[in-house]
């Protein structure tokens, strides 16, 4: 539809008014994977906003929303946009602000840049979401869902994501973060993305059950049926390949389902970039999941101490690596795992999910990248669904914003520890400040100078007049604060550190084997993929940074009392009600065994 247009907007707003789906308003909503996705499970979207003006032109062919071309790096240009739409009431605001500034490639980028005084150190893109906040500010939707890399969990040492969280409850929603292995919901590839959802009172928190049964999605599933193309057919807009599965294959359902009958002899964007010379040469010579480093040295053009993944040949058996915006540059990541060339632009739609009837807009370096950038449809359903089920009550609701609050009140109800006593218990006893000779140490030794002249005898003691001794000598008396002044005086391994630090300074969430199997067990997320990447978000929500340090002291309290590691206390945890291992009774045993693997890997 065209905005220009007086009856195209006249017809939308009849539409919207009347529709009887839940309204959705969708911001950098880029070509639309997440909207197809919240449409497929019964949201109608209502407006889609993105500065790209290929993506819009994309989203705009494939749907019904009235889409704008717009900035949305101003949070009050973004309010009086949405007020002047006059909508009726929104139910959802989906949003993937931009991710390249938290993004470890985006990042990389950037630096690139600074240094060679290309741009400026600061990327106003990283307070997009402040924009977000003020379209939920200004709509207030019954829910919110916000997608993004998983290093978002991470940027500023986490402080970010901490605000987006305290801004969306200071509006007064519940908030909740969750990592999501795309490939757990159909989707053939190894894509992780972060997804902050949250809901005014009255509505839960779901999250999509993933499906851990049966084998993962495979590439073959994916484009296995796609005819073979010679490479670097020059590309024009509209082409049509001519379509029919390959003899002993057939499309994934979803894959073939709305092309219209026109139209379902044909396949577009089947087309893949040129292939060099000497890279044919190179893909000859990789092996299905071969690396640059399986080329032979006479035809490497790269260094291979630093580009050791710069090749990869896919695997029809398995998930696909992760399709990124990188497919704008080059397609090296992903040569074909039998014909010698890169993925064309289709296939990669494909193992987006994008449906064949989907079409792009742009030069293919523009259709690369949105698809690239897109979030999987698959992956947009299965959230969507969630979200529907939280409407109407079903669904399992997530715990970890209540059990914040417990903690946090938890953390409140009790004295702090200052910083020489939690020094005590995390470097001198390993933790165990509730043991009785913590009690009697730092009743005896309330502060460095005094511990100083404790007596010889049992080992901790001398630890602690060692540890007096570094801080007096080292550090004029005061009390060491980060992580690594904490492990260089005190010589204690960098987790334990990091725990000190964390009760200290209220830093960063208090991330060591024990708080981390508790959030796991409050989550009830099984562990695929990168254990840190999923768990540690999770963590973050659970806990504080700053001021509230003392809901760190509570987490680690739990996490060390009775969230044990082979039995938990459930019953005598104050977190019980809101625990999804201790409802479900589910063990989490992966997470526990990767815990402990990863435990020792550290140790
Ligand atoms: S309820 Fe049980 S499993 Fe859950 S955090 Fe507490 S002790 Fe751990």
């Amino acid at each position: 539809m065209n905005p220009e247009s007086k009856r195209d907007m006249s017809s939308w707003r009849d539409r919207i008014r009347h529709t009887r789906r839940p309204l959705c308003v969708s911001l950098w909503s880029g070509a639309g994977g997440l909207d197809l996705g919240l449409e497929m499970a019964g949201f109608d979207i209502a407006v889609a906003v993105d500065n790209d003006g290929w993506a819009a032109q994309t989203h705009a062919y494939n749907s019904k929303a009235l889409v704008l071309e717009r900035d949305l790096s101003s949070p009050g240009a973004t309010r009086t946009l949405l007020r002047e739409l006059d909508l009726p009431a929104v139910a959802l605001v989906a949003g993937g602000f931009p991710c390249q500034p938290y993004s470890r490639a985006g990042q990389n980028r950037i630096r690139h840049l600074v240094k060679h005084e290309q741009r400026s150190g600061v990327d106003e893109r990283a307070f997009a979401w402040l924009s977000y906040v003020a379209a939920v500010q200004e709509l207030r939707p019954r829910q919110c869902i916000a997608e993004n890399v998983p290093e978002l969990a991470t940027f500023n040492g986490g402080l970010l994501l901490r605000d987006i969280v305290n801004a969306l409850e200071d509006l007064g929603y519940s908030v909740d973060v969750r990592v999501l292995s795309a490939r757990r919901f159909g989707v053939p590839q190894y894509r992780e993305r972060l997804f902050i959802q949250a809901a005014l009172p009255g509505t839960e928190i779901v999250w999509p059950e993933e499906e851990r049964e049966g084998p993962e999605p495979t590439l073959a599933a994916a484009i296995g049926d796609l005819p073979d193309i010679s490479p670097g057919k020059s590309w024009r807009d509209g082409e049509r390949t001519s379509y029919e599965p390959k003899p002993g294959s057939e499309p994934p359902d979803w894959a073939r389902a709305g092309m219209p009958k026109t139209a379902r002899q044909w396949l577009t964007d089947h087309v893949s970039r040129n292939v060099r010379e000497d890279d044919l040469e190179a893909f000859r010579q990789l092996p299905p999941g071969g690396t640059y480093l399986d080329v032979p040295v006479h035809l490497r053009r790269y260094r291979d101490e630093t580009y050791t993944d710069k090749y990869k040949r896919l695997e029809w058996g398995r998930p696909s690596r992760t399709i990124t915006a990188h497919m704008a540059k080059d397609g090296y990541w992903y040569i074909h795992p039998e014909e010698h060339r890169t993925l064309s632009i289709r296939e990669a739609a494909r193992i987006q999910t994008f449906p064949d009837r989907y079409q792009f807009a742009g030069y293919p370096t523009n259709r690369f990248l949105q698809i690239g950038n897109a979030v999987p449809p698959l992956l947009g359903r299965a959230v969507g669904a969630a979200l529907q089920d939280a409407r109407q009550g079903q669904g399992r609701a997530s715990g970890i914003p209540r059990a914040a609050e417990r903690l946090s009140r938890l953390g409140k109800e009790r004295e702090s520890m200052d910083a020489w006593r939690i020094l005590v218990s995390e470097v001198v006893l390993g933790g165990r400040a509730g043991a009785k000779l913590f009690s009697e140490l730092t009743k005896a030794f309330p502060d460095p100078v005094s511990a100083l002249g404790a007596a010889n005898g049992d080992p901790a003691v001398a630890r602690l007049r060692e540890l007096a001794r570094k801080v007096l000598s080292s550090n004029e008396g005061k009390i060491p604060e980060t992580a690594a002044e904490i492990s260089r005086l005190a010589g204690c391994g960098p987790a334990q550190a990091s725990v000190a630090e964390s009760l200290i300074t209220g830093g960063a969430p208090p991330k060591n084997v024990a708080t981390m199997r508790m959030a796991a067990r409050v989550a009830g997320v099984s562990a695929t993929g990168s254990l840190t990447g999923i768990v540690f978000p999770i963590l973050a929500r659970l806990t504080a940074f700053g001021e509230d340090a003392r809901t760190n002291q509570a987490a680690v309290e739990v996490a060390r009392s009775v969230c044990r590691p082979d039995i938990p206390d459930c019953p005598a945890c104050p977190l019980e009600e809101f625990c999804a291992h201790a409802v479900s009774g589910s063990a989490v045993v992966d997470v526990q065994t990767r815990l402990q693997l990863a435990s020792a890997t550290a140790g």
